[in-house]
């Protein structure tokens, strides 16, 4: 195995492949429906990297370090035949983790599907146990109902089942506890996600991020918890066991403690174009180098240049800024890009 590394010494180890930019949700946060409307100009089909250009960039990735690939979108299952790619993905030695990320809606469906073609985790994200606020969250597009249906088949399809919660001040914060429990009791894992400034869109504010520390205040006073060390390296969520043993809970905390030093991980877009960091605003065309005709070691040597030069570290870079800033007493924190 290659011992590639970036300029901060950070190896290579996870791929997360969005296979779509569509969905049928239209989160606030994510793909307000002002931005995100009838007229929005989706990427056509031939824009796309199909399942071969997927397989073949994931057993490049995987020569160059990858052990862990992430599908994710816009909504992964809205991309025909997903169970497909999930299938060539795992037939590549060396891929030891697969996942994916979705919101549910679909799950119910494909959960089985998913599960015999090698999928191994799912993380599905639910906002609230709320109809209304799920409702209002989503842009007005689905139900709790139906997620929580979803979550079920996953967890009877033998998936490993953890719920991601994008957690927004004056939106969902009520919603915390009434989560944690109702989750402890499913014993699945609850990861709160404090609420970032991704893409151009969400109108983000820092005022609007509910902090680490006042989610596990909010949870530890429902159930008294304590934190664990990591799973491995390089882990997003920091973990919390309840102290009765009854499970645990994670928070991804990449506005108020973020996690840049042990980030290993790469992104392609549905269009092909390679980040080194979610808020890169830049990326490689692997696209193009994919349908130029070029070999695998051309393309293997172009992807290993870029991580060998990668240096991204945003959110530590905006949480510096932002401590600055405290000092000066400003109160708005502006973007300091990718
Ligand atoms: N559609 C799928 C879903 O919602 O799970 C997969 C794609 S979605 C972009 C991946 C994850 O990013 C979700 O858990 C979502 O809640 C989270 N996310 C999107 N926008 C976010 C934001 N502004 N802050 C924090 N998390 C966000
Ligand atoms: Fe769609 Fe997921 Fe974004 Fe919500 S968070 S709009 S479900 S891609
Ligand atoms: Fe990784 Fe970029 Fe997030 Fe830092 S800001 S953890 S470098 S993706």
């Amino acid at each position: 195995m290659t011992n590639l590394q970036d300029q901060l010494h950070r190896p290579l180890r996870d791929l997360r492949i969005s296979v779509t930019d569509r969905c049928n949700f239209r989160c606030q946060y994510c793909m307000p429906a002002e931005v995100f409307g009838p007229d929005y100009a989706f990427l056509p089909s031939d824009k796309i990297l199909s399942f071969e250009e997927i397989e073949r960039l994931v057993k490049i990735f995987v020569s160059l370090g990858v052990k862990k690939v992430r599908i994710t979108g816009g909504e992964p299952l809205l991309r025909r035949d997903l169970p497909k790619l999930i299938e060539r993905i795992h037939r590549i030695a060396g891929v030891e983790d697969i996942a994916l990320t979705t919101n549910g809606t679909l799950l119910k469906k494909y959960a089985n599907e998913l599960a015999r073609a090698g999928l191994s985790r799912v993380a599905v994200s639910l906002d609230s146990l709320n109809e209304e606020r799920f409702f209002e969250m989503n842009g007005h597009r689905g139900k709790v109902k139906t997620v929580l249906e979803g979550i079920e088949k996953a967890a009877e399809a033998g998936l490993q089942v953890k719920i991601n919660m994008v957690v927004q001040k004056g939106k969902n914060e009520q919603d915390i506890v009434s989560m944690a429990e109702f989750f402890k009791e499913k014993q699945h894992i609850l990861r709160f996600i404090e609420y970032m400034d991704v893409g151009n869109s969400n109108g983000w504010r820092l005022d609007d991020v509910v902090s680490k520390k006042e989610i596990i205040d909010q949870v530890h006073q429902f159930s008294p918890l304590h934190p664990v060390d990591p799973n491995y390296k390089g882990e997003v969520a920091t973990r919390y066991q309840y102290e009765d043993a009854q499970g645990e809970i994670g928070v991804i905390s990449s506005v108020t403690d973020s996690f840049c030093s042990t980030c290993s991980r790469a992104r392609i877009s549905a269009e092909g174009t390679l980040y080194t960091c979610l808020f890169a605003t830049e990326g490689m065309n692997l696209r193009e180098l994919l349908r130029s005709g070029k070999d695998d070691e051309t393309i293997t040597q172009s992807i290993s240049n870029v991580w060998e030069n990668r240096k991204d570290r945003y959110s530590d870079e905006r949480n510096e800024q932002t401590m600055k800033k405290r000092k000066n007493s400003k109160i708005e924190m502006s973007h300091i890009g990718g």
